[in-house]
């Protein structure tokens, strides 16, 4: 536990807290939320209402609860914020992403029949960064150069120190005033376009393989995709993503005859190299083409082989719950007239960060929203996305889980079990606050064992 959270002003807030006539019911509703470190208040009430009659059957209203308000899980996906809830995340990306790749929740288990492939894309270079490489289990020296080039600002462009995996200055350029910050902001901000451009290449790819036109191949066969998005320590996104071709009707129909693993995978190769992205030109920058980088992946999706469907998905519901965080930059949006220098980034992440918000100032530019997204290092898409057909969807998943969960539902009290045709329920809530007093953040994190946060981020919720 860490001692500064063991203030006095904690202690008395415990005591006041397990005092309370109402703390049996606080601590139900704290266990309802599964650990969640900064739950949302709601304020409000469920109706239920007999359809024919119009008699309210039961009414759970937020009135007698604690402070009265009800404590439900944030549902964040970042790690970073809630561990509890980023975990019910991971582990339910998890299941959609296995069931895309050997059936279940609805998916046919003969879809692990079809082609399917592990497809890493990756940016290309805006300049040398310190890097960890390995051959053969030994750490090689990071740039080891003979004769290396000096830069225009003097520094020898060769490294040959062998880095240790944990080391801050991974992913740091070796001269930042000759790293190309803009390009880095520019790509993170265009990737989606680049990775929309790859998919509609890849359709138009196998339709030629397989001498069909395009409508022609989507009488024959889809593509479906899984993709999720890492920050490499240099600050730049890359995509990893599983791609399956289908019979017409998704994952259900058997692929046509000329579909191969092989046939797939030359169509992704082609797809990647083929696309690009153009950044506007503005008074200062000309316009530049953007490309993926020359390094790309792509391993076939076996059920015995060297990359299983437990190791993609795992890998995938991992990255689904980090965010550019790990990079050294902030979680949360950063404002432009904040003094960079003082709040804790890396220094490369400050870099990157103020050169959003410079090229976010140029009005050719305003339709990138990088200030907005300075904090991401000027990615505003969504980490972790899903073709429709892939296989289920998050939503189902969560659906499921609150079906299940409803014989204990909260807002339902004791309410006998109800015909859904019968009973009209209406709730109305409202936003009241979030997050959790340092003394009852260690009530809580006792509750429900989990971790203590080493901050506790709001003092009695920031809510109204
Ligand atoms: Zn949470
Ligand atoms: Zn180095
Ligand atoms: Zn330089």
């Amino acid at each position: 536990m860490p001692v500064s959270t063991l203030n006095p002003h904690a202690i008395r807030g415990m005591i006041t807290r397990l005092h309370d006539p109402d703390y049996s019911r606080w601590a139900a509703q704290i266990r309802a939320t599964n650990g969640c470190r900064q739950p949302i208040h709601l304020r409000g009430r469920v109706d239920h209402i007999d359809r024919a009659t119009g008699e309210l059957l039961h009414r759970y209203t937020t009135r007698t609860e604690p402070g009265g308000v009800l404590r439900v899980p944030c549902k964040t996906r970042r790690a970073s914020r809630c561990p509890a809830c980023a975990e019910t995340y991971r582990a339910d990306t998890y299941q959609l992403i296995r069931a895309g790749l050997v059936g279940g929740k609805g998916v046919p288990a003969s879809v692990t029949a079809h082609p399917c492939l592990f497809v890493t894309l990756t940016a290309p270079s805006f300049g040398a960064v310190h890097t960890r490489r390995e051959k053969d289990g030994k750490v090689l020296p990071c740039h080891a150069r003979r004769n290396a080039p000096t830069c225009p600002h003097g520094r020898a462009m060769s490294c040959t120190a062998r880095h240790g995996t944990e080391e801050t200055r991974l992913g740091e350029p070796l001269c930042a005033d000759c790293y190309d910050y803009a390009g880095s902001v520019l790509f993170n901000a265009l990737a989606p376009q680049l990775w929309r451009y790859f998919t509609d290449a890849l359709r138009r790819r196998v339709a030629k393989a397989a001498g069909l036109t395009l409508r022609e191949l989507r009488a024959q066969a889809t593509i479906a995709f899984a993709k999720v998005a890492e920050y490499q320590r240099r600050g730049v996104v890359h995509f990893h993503a599983v791609i399956r071709l289908d019979g017409p009707d998704g994952p259900a129909s058997p692929p046509p005859a000329w579909a191969s693993a092989d046939v797939l995978a030359d169509a992704v190769r082609h797809a990647a190299s083929a696309v690009s992205v153009t950044t506007p030109a503005t008074a200062d920058e000309p316009a530049c083409v953007l490309r993926w980088g020359t390094q790309l992946d792509v391993h076939p999706i076996t059920l015995d082989g060297d990359l299983t469907d437990q190791a993609v998905a795992g890998y995938i519901a991992k990255y689904a719950t980090k965010a550019a965080e790990c990079v050294g930059t902030l979680d949360r949006r950063i404002n432009p007239l904040d003094d960079l220098s003082a709040l804790p980034l890396r220094e490369h992440a400050r870099r990157l960060i103020a050169e959003c918000f410079r090229l976010g100032a140029l009005d050719e530019l305003t339709d990138l929203r990088l200030v907005q997204w300075a904090h991401m290092l000027g990615f505003r898409g969504h980490f972790s996305t899903r073709s429709r057909g892939y296989s289920t969807t998050l939503g189902d998943i969560r659906a499921d889980r609150t079906t299940y969960a409803r014989n204990e539902e909260i807002t339902t009290g004791r309410l006998p079990l109800f015909d859904e045709d019968t009973v009209l329920v209406i709730a109305e809530w409202e936003y009241a606050g979030k997050g959790h007093s340092l003394g009852d953040a260690l009530l809580a994190a006792a509750l429900t064992g989990t971790a203590l946060p080493t901050s506790v981020t709001r003092d009695g919720g920031e809510g109204r």
